[in-house]
């Protein structure tokens, strides 16, 4: 039996709770109420009031206490003073500065360096080669990144070769653990007799290289795949190199747009060719030109979709191409572009006029459209046809009652 449960309700959590409980919930709710994150005063007052509710409870002598005696036990113990700031507490367990013993933890796998890779369509479809020069960290070649000659150079018993210590200082009733730097080896990890120091890297253990790296862009390769080069990363002793992985980056088309392995590409036919068949030509990502014949008879209506099959993009290492899809817009010819008695003739051609049917019983408006005008037609109008432009396509319709 607990004497008091207000620390653990803080936390969410039961006084049963493990210390990998605790941990989870108070990452969770600093993460949540971090004046970075949050920054209202209530959530400035319940970052604080976790923070101390952890601090207390994720030492065990604290917890015991609390748990016998309740908050007045603690503060009857003499830890009633400032305690640990709760931004302190903060930085130390996400620094991974909590673990108990031993120094802090290294990383063992170094950081993966990324760059991005501009490509065109056109290189994405034939692919191409880049030689990229890259500045990288690798281990000194004279002593093979230990820093001295070899059986020379020992790990530093104070900081167990990480460089780091904590320290625990004494703050009044509280105990604050803290990171600093090995005083015994001044932070490289290892003690070394000046003279057997590696005189190339002088004891750093690493040098600077450029690299030239080869990057083969793949035909088909997309947006934002990765081309990774393994270990290609800073080298540093005692961690596994990462990688340096570019990523490419598609850069848009004028003409074509890319959706997968296919092609999409906007062409206009005019109306007789629409009608009447003809011919259209465009120029291919791949350089090449597209030559399709519209066959009389076949009628292109505006906004049409047709596919040419396998014109599309490579597909990446399986051979085959995507499709290209064409979307027509139909060029339809000036005004007055003749005369009427030509126009008539058109009549004994196309498909009869659509009949307009009206209720027999309604009261007709009888009206004329002129040209749209935006200076005369949209000021007065602008709020009633900014919400929806494509319904309120025809400003120019003007009514006159009869
Ligand atoms: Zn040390
Ligand atoms: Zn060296």
């Amino acid at each position: 039996m607990v004497k008091d449960t207000k620390f653990y309700d803080t936390l969410g959590v039961s006084p049963q709770a493990s210390d990998n409980e605790l941990k989870k919930a108070y990452r969770k709710a600093a993460l949540k109420y971090h004046p970075d994150k949050n920054p209202s005063p209530e959530a400035a007052e319940k970052f604080k009031e976790i923070s101390h509710a952890y601090e207390i409870l994720s030492d065990d002598q604290k917890r015991e206490i609390y748990d016998q005696y309740g908050e007045e036990g603690l503060s009857g113990a003499g830890a009633g003073g400032p305690g640990m700031n709760a931004e302190d507490i903060f930085s130390q367990f996400f620094g991974g500065g909590f673990g108990h013993g031993g120094g802090p933890q290294r990383p063992t796998r170094g950081k993966d360096i990324k760059h991005s890779i501009s490509c065109t369509l056109e290189e994405l479809y034939k692919g191409k080669t880049t030689k990229l020069a890259l500045n990288k960290t690798i281990l000194c070649t004279n002593c093979k990144g230990l820093g001295g000659a070899e059986g020379k150079v020992h790990k530093c018993t104070d900081c167990h070769g990480s460089g780091m210590r904590f320290v625990t200082r004494q703050m009044g009733p509280m105990i604050q653990r803290f990171q600093t730097v090995c005083d015994k080896c001044q932070g490289t990890g290892d003690i070394c007799n000046p003279k057997d120091r590696c005189t190339h890297c002088k004891g750093k253990k690493t040098q600077s290289e450029r690299k030239i790296l080869q990057v083969h862009i793949d035909p088909g390769m997309k947006d934002g795949q990765r081309i990774v080069f393994s270990g290609e990363g800073d080298q540093e002793p005692g961690i596994t190199p990462g990688d340096v992985v570019f990523v490419v980056d598609e850069k848009p088309h004028p003409k074509f747009t890319r959706k997968g392995n296919d092609l999409y590409y906007e062409a206009e036919v005019d109306l007789l060719s629409a009608l009447a068949g003809g011919e259209i030509a465009f120029k291919h990502i791949s350089g090449d030109w597209i030559k399709i014949n519209i066959v009389p008879g076949e009628v292109i209506s505006p906004g049409e979709v047709k596919v040419v099959e396998s014109q599309g993009m490579p597909i990446y290492r399986q051979g085959g191409r995507g499709n290209l899809f064409i979307k027509f817009t139909v060029k339809f010819p000036e005004a007055n572009f003749t005369t009427e008695d030509k126009l008539a003739k058109l009549a004994t051609i196309l498909p009869p006029r659509a009949k307009v049917s009206i209720p027999a019983d309604a009261e007709v408006d009888e009206c004329d459209m002129v040209n749209f005008n935006p200076a005369l037609h949209q000021n007065t109008r602008r709020d009633a046809y900014e919400s929806d432009d494509e319904e309120g396509g025809h400003p120019g319709v003007q009514c006159a009652s009869q």
